[in-house]
């Protein structure tokens, strides 16, 4: 597992806009860590730069000891929870999440215990030889986070519009996220602009706006309650 830090994080796009300016924070290893701010405040931009599907204009991000501006993304401990994540539709839920490890050429017992012990984490278990298109919507979002942790990243990246996909079931989908977080140690950076959500996760919060840090807060949920206790 690992801390992630940014240093002067700058993103300045081709047109001139700058997205992100002069960023500087430490995310403790092992801790959640939401990040909120209207929509265009340079959320997404931070998480594109930290999982490298965007290019770092300025400043460092650093994972643990490694500076990752010089590692390139296939090669960064990380998973990413985005909205475009690819499943096999001709694949059982058990060759996705093996997928990955396959690749690498683990051995069989040991891609084997890691499919099996994320399954049962995310309540999956008895769905691992159904084909993808035999399972709920809901279950395709668990395979993707299934097929991220096996691959034991040092942090997962969450972006809002993950969780947004099937609004019905958001809740169980950041239950699941909190589990991953507290029995895995996987440091988790979560993006929303839905101050809601902020509140009922409860967890240290980035307050951003115009690509800056305006306010970092333990226990937003916490502030809220006190609030509407004086009120
Ligand atoms: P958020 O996740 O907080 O909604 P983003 O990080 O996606 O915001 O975007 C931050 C800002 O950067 C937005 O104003 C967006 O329009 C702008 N932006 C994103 N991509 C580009 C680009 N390729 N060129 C110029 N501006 C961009």
């Amino acid at each position: 597992m690992a801390s992630v830090t940014f240093e002067h994080l700058t993103k300045t796009y081709p047109n001139g806009f700058v997205s992100v300016n002069d960023v500087n924070l430490t995310v403790e290893d092992g801790e959640f860590v939401v990040f909120h701010g209207p929509s265009g405040c340079g959320k997404s931009t931070i998480l594109r730069m930290v999982g490298g599907l965007e290019d770092i204009t300025s400043g460092k991000i650093w994972l643990g000891k490694e500076l990752l501006n010089d590692i390139l993304p296939r090669d960064r401990r990380l998973a990413m929870a985005f909205q475009n994540y690819t499943l096999y539709k001709h694949f059982n839920v058990y060759d996705n999440m093996a997928l990955g490890l396959r690749l690498r050429d683990l051995p069989r017992n040991v891609i084997d215990s890691r499919v099996k012990s994320a399954a049962s984490l995310l309540g999956i278990t008895g769905v691992l030889d159904k084909k993808l298109r035999a399972i709920s919507d809901a279950e395709k979002q668990r395979v993707a986070l299934g097929r991220a942790i096996v691959c034991q990243p040092k942090v997962l990246l969450v972006d809002e519009d993950f969780a947004r996909q099937n609004d019905d079931r958001r809740h169980e989908m950041i239950s699941d996220i909190l589990k991953i977080n507290e029995r895995l140690g996987i440091t988790v950076l979560y993006v929303t602009n839905d101050y809601d959500e902020v509140c009922a996760l409860n967890k240290k919060t980035v307050f951003m706006k115009e690509g800056k840090i305006v306010e970092v807060r333990d226990n937003p949920g916490q502030t809220e309650k006190i609030q509407s206790e004086k009120i």
